[in-house]
């Protein structure tokens, strides 16, 4: 019978059957190496025995409490787990349970704190291109990617753009700081543009994901960031959904930098796969201001609910005890490094990128002229679905913006070893060498 069930498309894929580590498992009996973490989500592996026992427990006890009507134990302990990982300053944590959540939640504070600080006129958020920041309403007319956006453009309002740091492609050194300034100097450029007064806030994502294909900014891009906000009143959000927890070889991507923003989202490792769960953390004093002035006036039913709370707290439990942030930093040097491998034997690689087990690679057509494959060929789907039947999984996304090619994500779960790094890369060299075989160009 054909699935009830509808998403995107009308993609039909195996029917899973268990999930074990870095390993799932279809109804045939065919066995999958998630090389993604699903969609960057799974960042300790599937069925973590320790979260599973938390789960447990806690659903042997409440698995609901309305948050108007009670307090929990697992909520309060994330919520100071949250608030001891970010920033010095940043102790206010609002649970959701997505990313696009997070991110609309972000805005919504932004712009209540800046009521109270009598600034009306702003209501802008800044954005790069390309992006991604959800799906729904509000976060889709920040991540402004036409496509995206047209179909629903008359009921949401165009936010202001500027060009995400892709150094590699404008053929500039991200090394060299005055390549961040370069960038850096686009956002102060459109604050001056869109005029000062207007512009709420600037969200970032500090390492890149599916939009950008792991982009890592250049030197002295986030600091200066950071300062131009800072000179124009204009608040920092680090949309940190998939940055965040420990992927990028430190808890935050922005840690890499040691840059503060006013509003981190979280989402996506932060439940590791377990439940549908996202935070966003604020600095004390624009939460104490909003709720001083009638309160935050947002909320989703199932916000910081126990049971998702609990699977949280085991989650940074298991990535804490087992310092899976750091076997995400080595990992990372590791799996960058077979990439560059990969890059040297494919010609068709034209650029290998991210930080820790955030890491992706693109491909082009020509890497001196960063020309893209031609959009026919589909290179985004065939290579995913080539490492598909050759059981690899990887996440993969044609560069929003249009500007240019097809890459792909490569982000096992954190709890990876060398070994299975090696076997990853395997499947993946033998399905660049079928995809490259098969290339009508
Ligand atoms: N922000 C970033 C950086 C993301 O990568 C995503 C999802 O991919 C989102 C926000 C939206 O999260 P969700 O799909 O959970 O709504």
């Amino acid at each position: 019978m054909t699935s009830r069930l509808f998403y995107q498309t009308r993609l039909e894929r195996p029917q899973l059957d268990r999930a074990d580590g870095i390993y799932m498992w279809d109804t045939t009996g065919k066995r999958y190496i998630d090389g993604s973490s699903g969609a960057m989500v799974s960042n300790i592996g599937h069925s973590n025995p320790n979260v599973l026992d938390a789960m447990r427990k806690q659903m042997e006890s409440s698995t609901f409490g309305y948050r108007l009507h009670f307090q929990t134990e697992a909520s309060e302990s994330l919520a100071e787990r949250a608030a001891e990982l970010a920033p010095d300053g940043m102790n206010r944590v609002f649970f959701v349970s997505g990313g696009s959540e997070a991110t609309e939640s972000a805005m919504k504070l932004a712009r209540q704190y800046a009521l109270t600080q009598g600034e009306a006129q702003r209501y802008k958020v800044i954005s790069r291109m390309p992006c991604y920041h959800g799906s729904t309403l509000g976060a889709l007319a920040v991540t402004g990617y036409a496509p995206m956006t047209a179909p629903f453009d008359p009921m949401m309002r165009a936010m202001p753009k500027i060009p995400a740091p892709r150094a590699y492609l404008d053929g500039l050194d991200p090394d060299d700081p005055a390549t961040g300034l370069h960038y850096a100097q686009m956002l102060e450029n459109k604050i001056l543009d869109e005029g000062p007064q207007t512009v709420l806030a600037f969200i970032v994502e500090p390492v890149g994901g599916a939009s950008t294909g792991a982009l890592v900014p250049p030197a002295g891009y986030m600091q200066r960031i950071r300062e131009i906000c800072d000179q124009y009143g204009v608040l920092l959000i680090h949309d940190e959904v998939m940055s965040g927890g420990g992927r990028t070889g430190r808890f935050f991507g922005a840690d890499h930098w040691n840059t503060v923003p006013d509003i981190i989202c979280l989402s996506k490792g932060f439940g590791g796969g377990y439940v549908p769960l996202g935070a966003v953390i604020a600095r004390d004093d624009m939460v104490e201001a909003v709720l001083d002035a009638g309160g935050f006036i947002h909320g989703h039913t199932y916000a910081g609910n126990p049971l998702a709370c609990a699977a949280g707290l085991a989650v940074i439990n298991e990535i804490e005890t087992n310092d899976l942030t750091g076997n995400a930093a080595r990992m990372g040097d590791l799996l960058a490094g077979h990439l560059r491998d990969l890059m040297q034997k494919y010609p068709i690689i034209g650029d290998v990128r991210g930080k820790g087990l955030l890491m992706a690679f693109e491909l082009m057509l020509d890497r001196q002229t960063k020309t893209p494959l031609p959009t026919g060929l589909n290179a985004y789907n065939r290579l995913v679905d080539i490492a598909y039947a050759n059981g690899l999984i990887i996440y993969s996304r044609r560069t929003r913006g249009g500007l240019t090619g097809d890459h792909f994500l490569v982000c096992p779960p954190m709890i990876t070893t060398e070994v299975q790094l090696q076997e990853i890369i395997g499947l993946l060299d033998t399905s660049l060498a079928e995809f490259v075989a098969d290339l009508p160009v």
